[in-house]
């Protein structure tokens, strides 16, 4: 129905560098549509971040694939995901390896995150309630960890539970306004950091809101 729009889309993120043809035939195979709110349905398939609710964003297409890219995933891997949001990048993981864990502070997000999951029948993620930056100690270690949110500094938690030879990719704040996508690998000799490619992302909020809010 929409082949187009997806076709159009994939044809964006390769010209802006994305190569990894397994990630581009997950953005095209992911119904995008179901993850935005009605309001923005028409606009699902830009290559555009759209509010989804909670003050919160679902990315742009363009940086759910370069930072998918990023990981270096294959088949195997055990992920951890922070920020579940709209669940467009949870599935885009699921679409690629074996597990996929997210964690999400925003319970209304959550659950509809939870329900586009059962819809798509993705059955290798797990999602959760909680504190990101806490990480998910029972199922640590992960073969990954993405984080969809900027902090200053990388949460301890998270590259404790890097397993050896994990990467983890995340956006770090640089600057007033600034932040960019920084890839860690984590060896038996320790961390090493590398950075990327700006970008904008909301922040990473400790804690967990109150039910009320
Ligand atoms: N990956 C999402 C992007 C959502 S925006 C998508 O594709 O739609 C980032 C998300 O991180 C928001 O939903 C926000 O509520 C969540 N978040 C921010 N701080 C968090 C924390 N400490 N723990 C868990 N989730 C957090």
């Amino acid at each position: 129905m929409n082949a187009a729009l997806r076709i159009r889309l994939v044809m964006e993120l390769r010209r802006s560098g994305v190569t990894d043809t397994r990630v581009l035939s997950a953005i095209e195979t992911i119904p995008r549509n179901l993850f935005v709110s009605e309001p923005f349905a028409d606009q699902a398939w830009d290559n555009a971040a759209l509010p989804i609710g909670c003050g919160q964003t679902i990315s742009q297409p363009l940086v759910v694939a370069l930072m998918t890219q990023a990981l270096k995933l294959t088949a195997r891997f055990k992920v951890l995901e922070i920020g579940t949001g709209s669940g467009y990048q949870t599935a885009v993981l699921a679409a690629l390896t074996r597990r996929v864990y997210t964690l999400e502070r925003h319970r209304s997000l959550l659950v509809e995150a939870e329900s586009r999951f059962r819809a798509l029948r993705l059955t290798n993620i797990v999602a959760m309630l909680g504190d990101g930056t806490k990480g998910w100690p029972a199922q640590a270690p992960f073969d990954r960890i993405l984080l969809t949110a900027s902090a200053a500094e990388l949460p301890p938690a998270l590259l404790n539970q890097m397993a050896e030879g994990g990467i983890l990719v995340a956006p770090v704040d640089v600057g007033p306004e600034r932040q960019e996508v920084v890839r860690v690998q984590r060896t038996a000799e320790g961390f090493s950091t590398e950075s990327l490619f700006p970008v904008r992302f909301v922040p990473l909020v400790p804690g967990v809101p109150d039910e009320a809010s």
